[in-house]
């Protein structure tokens, strides 16, 4: 069978799922600017209770990921940041946070193309010294 033979029997055999593709709904939203529907059990967003956080640096020590980190300037003054472009929502935080402090739920919305709005500060206690 010679190649122009080949290719128009390759476009027959797809045809039918151009077709399907071309007149069925998109797969993907335009995220962010829709909203996304997440399931009431998905884990993405790392939340904090800031009053709670005694800057231990527990979930700090045991993130696997590196994506917390504690700036300690003294007992009661520190600074408990989360880079959220390194973490890998596996929750071991709110697991070894013993003051019910970090934990993480549903509310997924943190698409962006500049990686600043990745680094977050979750506790500034700097200006309570
Ligand atoms: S969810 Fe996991 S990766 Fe993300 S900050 Fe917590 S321990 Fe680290
Ligand atoms: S969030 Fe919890 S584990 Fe992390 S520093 Fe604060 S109190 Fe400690």
């Amino acid at each position: 069978m010679n190649n122009i033979l080949l290719k128009i029997r390759s476009f027959f055999y797809l045809l039918p799922n151009i077709v399907e593709v071309l007149f069925s709904k998109p797969e993907t939203i335009d995220y962010p600017a829709v909203s996304n529907k997440l399931s009431a059990s998905y884990r993405g967003s790392i939340r904090i209770i800031s009053e709670n956080c005694v800057g231990c640096g527990l979930c700090v020590r045991d993130c696997p990921a590196q994506a917390l980190a504690l700036e300690k300037e003294s007992k009661h003054s520190f600074r408990l940041i989360h880079y959220r472009d390194h973490c890998a929502s596996c929750g071991q935080c709110e697991m070894s946070c013993k003051f019910n402090s970090i934990y993480l739920d549903n509310s997924y919305k943190e698409a962006s193309a500049d990686r600043k709005d990745f680094f977050k500060v979750l506790v500034d206690n700097t200006n309570k010294k």
